[in-house]
């Protein structure tokens, strides 16, 4: 898919609803389109979407080692309610040893440069592997959940992975979230209601105040302009393929 079908697409999209969107993603890429849920409540309204549509979109999730035994049983609900399995990809096992071995097992708490290669070990590759049969992938990410996603387009050009992006959520504010997962019923993990309004590894996530932003509790020792954790970034910024 070249700059202009993208552009395009974005034409099409822009102000589309999610499910028609994911009716197009599964439809246009036929088998080659995978959505990738972190199990956030923005990833629960995409998987409640596809099942509920029935549509043919695969999913996948990275288990990095260090999550929330909460978001496990989120994993579990999942599966039990919409009757499948979802595959999950593991960091490699002598990457993490030789990383932890030299830097320790909460270095991502020393320096960025630390943090960014523990989320290189823990996240990037092994989302690189999940998505390596795919021509294009889904995901979660609004536009106002951070100053580093105000310019996601709801068709996207993943540089890093070189695959289409697709956000279907990208317009969506946080209440229309919480709206649908409460009309639908749609199952979340428990520490959103406890604080936590973005939820990531254990060790890098901490609950918020009410006045705080959705995602200070992510890495909240670091400046809101580096809180990524890499998945969405080329280079130290979200790329676009029309700009
Ligand atoms: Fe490592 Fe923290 Fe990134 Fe998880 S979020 S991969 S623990 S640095």
């Amino acid at each position: 898919m070249n700059a202009e079908q993208i552009l395009e697409l974005n034409k099409r999209f822009g102000a589309e609803r999610p499910e028609e969107v994911l009716k197009w993603a599964a439809e246009y890429f036929n088998g080659q389109v995978v959505f990738s849920t972190a199990l956030g409540a923005e990833d629960q309204v995409i998987t409640d979407m596809i099942f509920r549509n029935k549509l043919n979109i695969p999913q996948v999730t990275l288990d990095t080692g260090r999550m929330f035994d909460e978001t496990y049983k989120l994993l579990r609900e999942n599966e039990q309610r919409y009757n499948m399995r979802i595959k999950v990809f593991f960091p490699d096992a002598v990457a993490v040893e030789s990383m932890v071995n030299e830097h320790g097992i909460n270095l991502f708490r020393d320096s960025i440069e630390n943090r960014k290669l523990c989320c290189r070990v823990r996240k990037i590759e092994p989302l690189k592997r999940a998505l390596t049969p795919y021509s294009a992938w889904i995901c979660g990410l609004r536009r106002e959940q951070s100053i580093t996603r105000n310019e996601i387009n709801v068709i996207d050009w993943d540089e890093s992975n070189q695959k289409v992006k697709i956000n279907p959520l990208a317009s969506w504010t946080e209440q229309e979230v919480w709206d649908y997962i409460r009309d639908n019923a749609v199952p979340y993990n428990e520490l959103h209601d406890k604080g936590f309004p973005s939820i990531g590894c254990a060790g890098c996530t901490r609950a918020v105040k009410r006045s705080e932003h959705v995602r200070a509790g992510r890495w909240w020792w670091e400046a809101p302009e580096q809180k990524e954790c890499g998945l969405h970034l080329v280079d130290g910024k979200l790329v676009r393929k029309n700009k």
